[in-house]
C-alpha cells in the first residue's frame, strides 16, 4: 500500500511554506498534479514552490490562459486545465509537449487527465473544511506514486516541519503530519522519525 501524508494549514502563508518545502526535492521532468475545488489553494501552493525555486515573476492563476511558464532554477510549467472539457481538448493543447523533461510541471486539476500523466508523479489534494469558523483551514494530502516520490516526500516533510515550526512556534507540538491510507483514513499519528 502506498502511504500518503496529510497535514493541515491555517493560512495561505502556511500553504506557501509547504510548496517551498517541496521545491528543493523537485527536478526537471517531475510532475505534480494538484486537486481541490476552486479556492482550495492550488495556486497558492504553486506560488510558494515557484518562489523557492527562484521565480521572481508574480505567479498567478493560469485558469484562463491554461499555461504559464516561469523561469526559476529550472523552467516551471504551470497548467490549469479547469476550463478544458474533454480529453481531446487537452491533447489538442499539445499536452504531451508540456510534459517537458527539462521543466517541472505543476498541473491544477490534473486528476481529470490522470491516465495521461506519467506513471510516477505526486498528487497533492487540497480541501477546505466545512466549518464556517475555519475558513482559512486546509487539509492537504500528498499522495506519491513510486519509490522516488515516497523518498522525496519524506525529505519534504522534514523541511516543512522545520519551516512551519519557525513560522508559528506556538503550534509546534509534535508532528503536524500524519500518515493516511490510500483511501484517506488516518492510520496513526506519527512522531518525528
Ligand atoms: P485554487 O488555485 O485552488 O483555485 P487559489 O490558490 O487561487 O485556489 O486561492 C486560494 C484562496 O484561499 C486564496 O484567496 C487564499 O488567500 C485563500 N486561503 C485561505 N486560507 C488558505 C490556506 N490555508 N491555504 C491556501 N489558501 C488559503
Ligand atoms: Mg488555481
Amino acid at each position: 500500500m502506498q502511504t500518503a501524508l496529510r497535514v493541515e494549514t491555517t493560512s495561505p502563508e502556511e500553504t506557501r511554506i509547504l510548496g517551498a518545502a517541496l521545491a528543493p526535492m523537485l527536478l526537471p521532468g517531475d510532475l505534480v498534479s494538484l486537486s481541490g475545488d476552486l479556492g482550495a489553494g492550488k495556486t497558492v501552493f504553486v506560488q510558494g514552490l515557484a518562489t523557492a525555486l527562484g521565480v521572481t515573476d508574480r505567479v498567478t492563476s493560469p485558469t484562463f490562459t491554461i499555461v504559464h511558464e516561469y523561469a526559476g532554477r529550472y523552467p516551471i510549467v504551470h497548467i490549469d486545465i479547469y476550463r478544458l472539457e474533454t480529453f481531446q481538448e487537452v491533447l489538442d493543447l499539445g499536452f504531451e509537449e508540456f510534459l517537458d523533461p527539462k521543466a517541472i510541471v505543476m498541473m491544477e486539476w490534473g486528476e481529470a487527465v490522470e491516465p495521461l500523466l506519467p506513471r510516477a508523479h505526486l498528487r497533492v489534494e487540497l480541501r477546505r473544511t466545512s466549518d464556517p469558523d475555519e475558513v482559512d483551514r486546509r487539509v492537504i494530502t500528498f499522495r506519491p506514486t513510486g519509490e522516488d516520490w515516497i523518498r522525496k516526500l519524506g525529505a519534504m516533510r522534514e523541511t516543512a516541519e522545520a519551516l512551519l515550526d519557525a513560522a508559528s512556534p506556538e503550534t509546534s507540538e509534535g508532528s503536524r503530519f500524519e500518515f493516511v491510507t490510500r483511501d484517506g483514513d488516518a492510520t496513526r499519528k506519527e512522531g518525528i522519525g
